[in-house]
C-alpha cells in the first residue's frame, strides 16, 4: 500500500548542492525535511576525482554549518595563482597574471577540497539529523493551489508544500515544471584526474589558457594536484583511448617543468562540457538550485561554488517564511529566491563563457591583444583585489549564511 508522507519541503536530488541545503534547511527548523536521490543508499558513490575549489563565502557557510570542521584537514588553501596564455610549442610559457590570493582578513580566497571528502562529511552530517532521505526517481506532479506529490518508483507518495530541483543538468523536476533552458555544446570534455609530483605547489594554482582550452593544475594537499584538462571533444576521445603511459607522455608536453616528475594517480575521467541556464529558477511550488539551474564551463571553478550560493539564498527565504508562518512554496515567497540569484549567474556564465571563447584561438593578432590586456591587469594591484574578492564571493549582498550568521 502506498505511504503517504508529508513534508514542508522535499529536495530531489541529493548532489552537494541537495545535501548542503536539506542541512541549512534542518539548521534553520525550517519545517520537515525530505531529501529523495535515485541512488541506492548501499550503492558506491560514482568514482569521482574532482575537487572543487572552494570560494572563501562558501566555507563560510559550511563552518556555520557545522561541515567545514570535518573537512578542513583535507582543504588545501590557495595561495597564489598563475594564469599563462601559450600554444602547445612554445618553448617557454610566460606567467601574464599573477594573483596574491589572500583576502583582506587574511583567509585565503578558496580552498581545494576532493569531492569525495566533502560528500563523506555530508552524509555522516544528514546521519546525524532529522532529514528524511528516499532512494527512487521523483516524479512530480504539480498543483499550483494544493501541496505538491513526489511519487518514487517503490510506491511512496510524498507531498509538500516546496520541491525543490536539484537533480543536476537533466533534472526531471525542471522539465515537469515547464521550465525551458537555453544553452549550447562546448565541443569540449574536462579530462579529470589526480597527479603526483616531485615538488612541492606551495599552494600554487596555475591555469594554462592552451588553444584547446585551458588546462587547470590545482593544488591538494601533499605533493599533489587536481588536473582539469580541458580539449576538443574529437582530441579527448584519442586521448582517453591511450595507454598509460602514453597519456602520461601527453602530460609531459602540458605539465611544466617546474613541477619534477609526475604521476598520474586514479583513474581519468571525462566529462561533456556545456552552458545551460534555466529561462526561471522558479514555478508555482518549485525552485530550481545547483546544476539544475545552471551549469557553466569549470574554467574557474564556479558552478558549485553558484550551486552553494543558491543554497544560501533559497534556506534564508525559505526559513524567513516558515518563521512568519507564511507558505515557503508560494510564488510571492520564492521570487525574492529569484531576484537574489538571477544576475548572480548571468554575469559568471557570461564571464566563464567569454574567457573560453577569447582564450580558445591561436591567432597570433589575438593573442597579443589578451596578452597586452592581461599585462594591463597584472599592474593594476587595486583591480586584482576585486577580481579576488568577487571570486572569493564576498562582494555584493550576500546572504546570511555566506557571511557566516546562522539563518
Ligand atoms: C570537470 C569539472 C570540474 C569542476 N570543477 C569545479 C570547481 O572546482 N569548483 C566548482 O565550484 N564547481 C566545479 N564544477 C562544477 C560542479 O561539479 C557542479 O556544478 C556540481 O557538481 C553540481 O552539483 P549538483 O548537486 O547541483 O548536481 P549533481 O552533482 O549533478 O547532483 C544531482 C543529484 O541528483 C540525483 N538525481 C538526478 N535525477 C534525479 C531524479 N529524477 N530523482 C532523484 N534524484 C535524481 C543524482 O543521483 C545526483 O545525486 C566542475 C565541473 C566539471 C565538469
Amino acid at each position: 500500500m502506498a505511504d503517504t508522507s508529508d513534508f514542508d519541503v522535499i529536495i530531489s536530488g541529493g548532489g552537494t548542492v541537495g545535501r548542503v541545503l536539506a542541512l541549512a534547511l534542518a539548521d534553520a527548523d525550517a519545517g520537515r525535511i525530505a531529501l529523495v536521490d535515485r541512488r541506492p543508499a548501499d550503492a558506491p558513490e560514482p568514482g569521482d576525482q574532482r575537487s572543487s575549489a572552494l570560494a572563501a563565502a562558501i566555507v563560510r557557510m559550511l563552518d556555520t554549518l557545522d561541515i567545514w570542521p570535518s573537512v578542513v584537514d583535507a582543504a588545501q588553501p590557495i595561495s597564489t595563482m598563475e594564469v599563462t596564455d601559450s600554444a602547445l610549442a612554445d618553448p617557454i610559457r610566460p606567467v601574464f597574471l599573477t594573483f596574491d590570493t589572500t583576502l583582506p582578513d587574511g583567509d585565503p580566497f578558496a580552498y581545494m577540497v576532493p569531492n569525495r571528502e566533502l560528500s563523506e562529511a555530508l552524509n555522516t552530517a544528514i546521519a546525524a539529523s532529522d532529514i528524511t532521505v528516499h532512494q527512487g526517481t521523483s516524479i512530480v506532479s504539480l498543483t499550483a493551489d494544493g501541496p505538491t506529490t513526489v511519487s518514487l518508483e517503490t510506491g511512496e507518495t510524498l507531498t509538500a508544500r516546496l520541491v525543490v530541483a536539484a537533480d543536476g543538468a537533466n533534472s526531471k523536476v525542471r522539465a515537469m515544471a515547464g521550465i525551458k533552458t537555453v544553452g549550447w555544446d562546448y565541443d569540449q570534455f574536462g579530462l579529470v584526474t589526480e597527479l603526483r609530483h616531485e615538488n612541492p605547489h606551495d599552494g600554487r594554482a596555475e591555469e594554462h589558457f592552451l588553444p584547446s582550452g585551458p588546462f587547470a593544475i590545482l593544488p591538494l594537499k601533499g605533493d599533489r594536484s587536481s588536473l582539469v584538462w580541458t580539449e576538443k571533444s574529437a582530441a579527448a576521445r584519442r586521448l582517453l583511448a591511450l595507454s598509460r603511459d602514453e597519456l602520461q607522455a601527453e602530460l609531459l608536453m602540458r605539465v611544466p617543468p617546474h613541477y619534477g616528475a609526475i604521476a598520474i594517480e586514479g583513474p581519468v575521467e571525462s566529462y561533456p562540457l556545456k552552458l545551460m541556464l534555466a529561462r526561471d529558477y522558479i514555478a508555482p511550488r518549485v525552485a530550481l538550485a545547483g546544476d539544475a539551474a545552471h551549469v557553466i564551463h569549470p574554467l574557474a571553478g564556479q558552478g558549485l561554488n553558484l550551486g552553494l550560493r543558491d543554497v544560501a539564498a533559497l534556506a534564508e527565504v525559505v526559513a524567513d517564511a516558515v518563521r512568519l508562518g507564511l507558505d515557503p512554496g508560494s510564488l510571492a515567497t520564492l521570487e525574492g529566491y529569484q531576484r537574489w540569484r538571477r544576475f548572480d549567474v548571468v554575469q559568471m556564465a557570461v564571464a566563464t563563457d567569454g574567457l573560453n571563447r577569447l582564450f580558445g584561438t591561436d591567432l597570433a593578432p589575438v593573442r597579443m591583444i589578451r596578452d597586452f590586456g592581461m599585462g594591463i591587469v597584472d599592474r593594476l594591484p587595486a583591480l586584482k583585489r576585486i577580481m579576488i574578492g568577487e571570486a572569493a564571493g564576498t562582494g555584493g549582498s550576500m546572504p546570511r549564511l555566506l557571511r557566516g550568521e546562522v539563518l
